[in-house]
């Protein structure tokens, strides 16, 4: 290749669109942390990785954004040593930066596992806020889909993989290592912050709490608790987290009694109390908006 060539394609490279989004993952490590038994938390960008290491290979809960693949990879190697074979990928729901990496790994021979609206919704636009999201490629699209849930026998475990419903979206998985005792409750349980209520792809903020509560009866007192967002927590983390957005919620709906907008509920410090949920993704604002826009409950 001539030099001006290759001038042309760096040139290329930092203009073209692939740029933006390498650039933005440029500086992201992967950090592990063990959680309990086979289970480990990987942490990047996005949501938070939950990978069974062991004699039987990887699997995976949710696996980040694309341009990590490589990074994800390393690091699992690094875990795996010689057993470090992807085997299973278990998508908790369709968001991208937990399903960003589904073609890359199926490419390598991992089978992808989802409630069945994570692929309906994987492979039709969607929308989050004003942000519209093209269908994935069809090598991202999961092979295997279940409605209510299924069980992995792996690593020595068992791996059940459970259905919610109405909760973050209409999708969403919650997986428990039984032998480890690790809960990965996908984006059920965003630890230290206002959770995202995907309404457009069936969310509900009521549901959502509902659900959280099933997993608070799903664990024990030494469990493990892997956050979608966030640090991982126990039973009492959870616990915890849940009684004050139940409360947060609460206050909204009496504000809302009170004939309050959303505006003038934050001016009348309706959340002054929750403000630190209130720092990251989901402000205070959208939170109230959440609430507001609920659809009246099912039964
Ligand atoms: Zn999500």
């Amino acid at each position: 290749m001539s030099a001006g060539v290759r001038i042309f394609l760096a040139g290329f490279l930092l203009v073209g669109p692939a740029h933006s989004a390498e650039d933005r993952f440029a500086g992201v490590e992967i950090r592990s942390e063990k959680m309990a038994g086979s289970v480990w938390a990987l942490y990047g960008r996005g949501g938070t990785i939950g990978a069974s290491i062991g004699e039987d290979g990887i699997l995976l809960v949710d696996d980040s954004y694309a341009p990590l693949s490589d990074k994800i990879r390393r690091e699992l190697a690094r875990l795996a040593g010689a057993n470090g074979k992807i085997r299973f990928i278990v998508n908790t729901h369709w968001h991208g930066d937990h399903t960003g990496g589904n073609a890359d790994f199926a490419g390598t021979g991992a089978t992808i596992f989802s409630q069945s609206n994570v692929r309906r919704r994987l492979m039709t636009e969607q929308q989050i806020f004003e942000r519209k999201i093209d269908p994935a490629p069809a090598a991202a699209w999961p092979i295997v889909t279940f409605d209510q849930g299924l069980s992995f026998h792996f690593n020595g475990e068992e791996i059940r993989v459970r259905h919610l419903p109405r909760g973050h979206t209409d999708g969403d998985a919650v997986v428990q290592f039984i032998g480890s005792d690790v809960i990965h409750a996908g984006d059920l349980f965003w630890n230290g912050s206002f959770p995202l209520v995907d309404q457009r792809a069936g969310g509900q903020v009521a549901g959502f709490l509902d659900d959280v509560q099933q997993i608070i009866e799903m664990a024990g007192p030494e469990t493990r608790i892997v956050a979608g967002h966030g640090p991982a927590g126990d039973r009492e983390t959870l616990r915890a987290w849940h009684r004050r957005l139940t409360a947060a919620v609460a206050a909204i709906h009496a504000a809302r009694q009170r004939g309050l907008g959303p505006q003038a509920m934050l001016d009348a410090g309706v959340l002054a109390d929750f403000a630190d949920l209130g720092q990251g993704y989901i402000t205070p604002l959208r939170f109230v908006e959440f609430v507001l826009q609920d659809p009246p409950p099912v039964e």
